[in-house]
């Protein structure tokens, strides 16, 4: 598999969600009580235990730009967390959800087609190797399929 990582919203972001509770957009995050699956964290890129308080906000995807930009609802915990950082391993918020999207897109943020794919979250591995493994992709993103939702964005090495 060619060397990857999952690339999470960064501290500094997170970080401004929690002080301020606004999000990207300006508005009030919201609040939410885990009480099963279907909470992922965007800045550990694990899924929020029961009882944890997780912060629901839109973010400001920095990759694609240009006529694919587009922002995305994340949950983040509302504690604080350790950001992800792993090289080489699929974040466990992927692996965890029942369908996601692999998009990729080029150097000039266009989105590449005929490289997309949904896949389970656990036998996402091949989509992404694909993508990876294509010259022309410069970024790539992991949402989920159904509503979706940026998961983590990934980075060649
Ligand atoms: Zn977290």
């Amino acid at each position: 598999m060619t060397a990857f990582r999952c690339v999470a919203i960064p501290t500094e972001i997170a970080e401004r969600f929690r002080r301020t509770g606004l999000d990207d957009r300006g508005q009030p995050v919201h609040r939410r009580v885990v009480d099963g699956p279907g909470f992922p964290c965007r800045h550990c890129l694990r899924l929020g235990e029961p009882g944890e308080v997780m912060l629901l906000a839109s973010y400001d995807l920095p990759h694609p730009q240009g006529v694919y930009w587009t922002p995305s609802p994340i949950f983040l915990h509302e504690r604080s967390c350790q950001r992800f950082e792993a090289a080489n391993e699929i974040a466990p918020i992927v692996l965890a959800n029942g369908i996601v999207s692999v998009r990729s897109y080029d150097a000039e943020e266009m989105c590449l087609y005929d490289l997309g794919g949904v896949a389970n979250g656990p036998e996402s591995a091949p989509l992404l190797e694909r993508a990876l493994a294509d010259p022309r992709v410069r970024y790539i993103n992991i949402h989920t399929a159904r509503p979706g939702c940026l998961l983590t964005a990934v980075e060649k090495l």
